[in-house]
């Protein structure tokens, strides 16, 4: 999509340029900080939102059930850990600039290239899929055409917990499909295997994790290696909350054995929350759900993984819930993005159909209340109006939204 920030604003939000810089305060946060700093400021304040960048870094931290834990005290006055977590003081406006096309950048959803409604194309293709499967096949495409030689994906475990993976073969993409509503540490395992023989590296994100490999673009620390220039393909999941562990299977206990559910989803516009079991589907109510949220998710603003190269959600359409859930909403960012999605249509790897009228407002809007509850949220947790704790107030998107 073409036209730049002005053709892209939706009703009640004006024409504001991206003109933040990164104040001299931030600089100085950015690049002096530790473990220590980690552990009192993102950690202790429940703002973790267990991605993994910190993790396999150093053998100081590692990520245990869906809790980041500091197993040895580390003295570097400036860690990596600290730089790269999507939860210490960043300045995003600087990062969109850098890794983005400036004329592409949205106030609402981040830089936009196009918006699309797709799927796998061939039903077998959407079988184990959340939706319409174009996570997998996308990922599995870029396997096949070598854009990527390995690709991490989250992998289920028994218990309800799950982990980033690395495979090379296709078939092992799309034999993990479907979302996981509690964090996988999927960032950990970038760190893991970017220091081995993989060369080309995908991974599918959620837009916190998509955030931290963002930071780690940027290079923050001068001199040490995170092999970050591996990443080649970072597929962004649209994102609403994720679910704390023992909240979460505490619920789920009070109904079914975690070992019977075989996926869950929340259809738009109901109150309540699917969990498919093999003895059928149990109904929960949405507030019962909100419960469970992970803390750190109510200080999110970014609902569609603005730091990826094409961000993937599940479709509104004006047809039933059951035939809209085989479908996904797309958006393109990155010329990466552009190349793979035009290459999945010239193979016939995902289907296309027109994007309903009002669409691309919606999401705009549902994408901007996400922002402003969150900013709210950090506010509140601040005490003070003008400190947002991880975000730069000065930022031209939290600026309007704020104001
Ligand atoms: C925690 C969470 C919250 C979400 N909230 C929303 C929402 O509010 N609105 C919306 O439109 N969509 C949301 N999604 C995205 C949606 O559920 C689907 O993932 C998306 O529509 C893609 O569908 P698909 O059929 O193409 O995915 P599939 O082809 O089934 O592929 C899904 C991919 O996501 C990976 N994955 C699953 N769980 C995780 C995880 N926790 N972390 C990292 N990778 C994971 C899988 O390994 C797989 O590669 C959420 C996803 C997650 C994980
Ligand atoms: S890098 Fe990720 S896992 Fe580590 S403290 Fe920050 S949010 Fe938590
Ligand atoms: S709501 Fe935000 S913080 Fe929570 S899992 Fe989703 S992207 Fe990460």
């Amino acid at each position: 999509m073409q036209g730049g920030y002005e053709d892209l604003i939706i009703v009640g939000i004006n024409q504001v340029g991206f003109k933040g810089r990164r104040s001299k305060e931030m600089d100085n946060q950015v690049q002096s900080r530790g473990q220590k700093e980690l552990q009192e400021q993102v950690i202790n304040a429940h703002l973790c939102v267990g991605c993994g960048a910190c993790a396999y870094l150093c053998p100081y931290q590692v990520i245990y059930k869906d809790q980041t834990i500091v197993l040895h005290d580390c003295d570097l006055a400036e860690g990596r850990c600290y730089a790269f977590c999507p939860r210490t003081s960043t300045d995003y406006d600087a990062i969109r600039k850098a890794l983005f096309d400036e004329e592409d950048l949205t106030l609402e959803l981040g830089p936009i290239k196009g918006f699309y409604i797709v799927r796998a194309a061939g039903e077998v293709n959407r079988a184990n899929a959340q939706h319409g499967g174009t996570v997998s096949a996308l990922m599995a495409l870029a396997l096949e055409e070598g854009l990527i030689d390995a690709a991490i994906v989250a992998e289920g475990e028994d218990n309800f917990l799950h982990h980033g993976i690395a495979v090379t073969e296709p078939i092992d993409i799309k034999k993990r499909g479907k979302s996981k509503f509690i964090v996988s540490p999927t960032v950990a395992e970038f760190n893991k295997i970017a220091a081995g023989d993989a060369k080309k590296i995908g991974v599918v994100a959620t837009p916190c994790q998509a955030q931290a490999f963002a930071k780690m673009r940027m290079k923050p620390i001068a001199g040490k290696e995170s092999h970050i220039d591996k990443l080649q393909l970072v597929i962004g999941l649209f994102c609403g909350w994720a679910l704390s562990w023992r909240k979460f299977t505490d619920l789920l206990r009070r109904s079914t054995s975690l070992e019977s559910i075989t996926g869950m989803d929340k259809p738009p516009g109901t109150q309540t929350v699917e969990i498919f079991t093999t003895n059928g589907t149990i109904i929960l109510p949405v507030d019962d759900i909100n419960t469970c949220i992970r803390e750190a998710c109510h200080y999110c603003i970014d609902s569609t993984a603005e730091f990826s190269d094409i961000s993937v959600g599940s479709a509104r359409l004006p047809e039933s819930w059951e035939e809209t859930k085989t479908w996904n909403q797309v958006i393109v960012r990155s010329e990466r993005g552009q190349t793979l999605l035009e290459l999945a249509r010239s193979k016939n790897v995902l289907e296309f159909r027109d994007v309903p009228e009002g669409n691309f407002d919606e999401l705009k809007k549902a994408a901007v209340e996400k922002k402003k509850g969150a900013i709210e949220r950090l506010r509140e947790k601040s005490g003070q109006p003008n400190d947002l704790i991880y975000l730069d107030e000065n930022d031209p998107v939290i600026k309007k939204i704020m104001g």
